[in-house]
């Protein structure tokens, strides 16, 4: 059967999925669902076969069958989630409540009873991706080639590492997340330094050269300015 013939949305998009689910005809049956969704698809009927295959693609969602022959499906999220925070949904029979609680507690964004109706999933689908693009925006702030990963705290010029203190990084990432908008020294203090902070109120133009010199001076290009008797800002452009 030439499933290409009836698939007109494929190009459509271009997340891949990875279907885990070891009773064919139901895979097939979301295979096919999802192609016309304009999905690519790949089809693991075991939890071995679903590893191998996590680890050699790269997918945007995965649905996850508990009951799976060899590796169960739990244990496949678990190795997943040692290796990425994709999305996972886990499609559950009626009475696996307590895997259900325990999928949820591994890292699993969501379940689906069986049987479900096709659109369900692919609602499920466009909520977990919702969700995955909100969770990326947090982690990720930048302003021009200077790019923050919050959770690894790592701070990058294009691809050049930069070291900086905790005090320092928290402060260029709270200017990061309000660019273009000015400062004031006691909002800096008052976030990076806490309320309770009682030393001097000069620390803020001390750190803020030492970002100048880690950032400004040594990329050669101004993102940290001053607006005179007002504060700082970091500016998204020249
Ligand atoms: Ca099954």
């Amino acid at each position: 059967m030439d499933s290409n013939a009836i698939n007109p949305g494929q190009s459509a998009d271009s997340k891949r999925i990875l279907l885990v689910e070891d009773e064919a005809k139901l895979a097939r049956f979301v295979e096919l669902e999802l192609k016309y969704e304009g999905y690519t698809v790949d089809i693991a009927y075991d939890g071995r076969d679903a590893i191998d295959m996590f680890v050699k693609n790269k997918y945007s969602l995965v649905l996850l069958d508990l009951m799976l022959p060899g590796i169960n499906g739990l244990e496949v999220l678990r190795r997943i989630r040692k290796l990425s925070d994709v999305p996972v949904i886990m499609l559950t029979a009626k009475g696996e409540v307590s895997d259900k609680v325990v999928g949820l507690d591994s890292g699993a964004d969501d379940y689906i009873t069986k049987p479900f109706a096709i659109e369900e999933v692919l609602a499920r689908m466009r909520v977990a991706f919702k969700k995955s693009a909100q969770k990326e925006d947090k982690n990720i702030c930048s302003v021009r080639q200077l790019v923050i990963d919050m959770p690894k705290r790592e701070a990058k010029w294009g691809d050049t590492s930069i070291d900086l203190t905790k005090t320092e990084f928290d402060l260029l990432v709270y200017m990061i997340q309000n660019k273009n908008i000015v400062l004031t020294r006691e909002q800096i203090l008052n976030h990076v330094w806490g309320y309770d902070y009682i030393g001097e109120t000069n620390v803020v133009d001390v750190y803020i050269r030492y970002l100048r010199t880690k950032i400004d001076d040594r990329f050669n290009e101004k993102i940290i300015y001053t607006t005179r008797g007002v504060g700082y800002y970091v500016r998204d452009g020249q």
